[in-house]
């Protein structure tokens, strides 16, 4: 069990399942796009080591950036999304956006508004995780990692309110 602040969560996917979830993307990212020289465009905090993983995966040359949005305050989603750190020089560029996690989609629809904006040459979306139940847009996620079930995780690059991004594996809310 892992305590973060007030709340309990239990295991629910070690570092070895991990690093399987990353290699299979990585495996259709490199098939699709190795020669295309993208930016993988990280979106902090959440996946900074997932972008790190896939990058040093990459088999071909690429740009890597990273973009900031924040929607989430504890463990709930607050629909608001604020761009704290902006995106330059993507115009006419191949760009693989990196997620951590696509839950709403609020902030990938956000994320998609600013591309469109600074007219990239396309896009795809790469998330680590995903969760079908809570997802209320219409863009097409390209590479998956893992459809999880709506329950709040953290753990390798997710938090909970700052705590919990460094661990390894991934841990589960638990509900009493
Ligand atoms: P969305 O905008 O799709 O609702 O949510 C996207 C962001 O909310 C993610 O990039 C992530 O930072 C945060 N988020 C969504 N679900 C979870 C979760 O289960 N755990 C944690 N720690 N963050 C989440
Ligand atoms: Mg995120
Ligand atoms: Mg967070």
């Amino acid at each position: 069990m892992l305590q973060l602040h007030d709340l309990t969560f239990k295991p629910f996917l070690s570092a070895q399942e991990i690093e399987n979830t990353i290699e299979k993307v990585a495996e259709k990212i490199n098939e699709d796009l190795a020669a295309k020289q993208p930016v993988f465009l990280g979106v902090l905090n959440g996946a900074y080591l997932f972008t790190a993983e896939l990058t040093k995966r990459f088999q071909g040359n690429c740009e890597v950036e990273f973009t900031k949005l924040i929607s989430y305050e504890g463990t709930k989603t607050t629909g608001k999304i604020q761009n704290l750190i902006g995106v330059e020089n993507l115009k006419g560029k191949t760009v693989i956006v990196v997620e951590d996690i696509v839950d709403t989609g609020n902030t990938i629809s956000e994320i998609v508004k600013i591309l469109e904006k600074e007219a990239v040459a396309n896009y795809k979306i790469a998330t680590l995780f995903f969760k079908p139940e809570a997802y209320q847009k219409a863009h097409k996620i390209d590479y998956i990692g893992l459809e999880i079930p709506n329950k709040f995780i953290v753990g390798f690059g997710l938090d909970y309110n700052g705590l919990g991004r460094n661990l390894p594996e991934i841990y589960q809310l638990k509900e009493n």
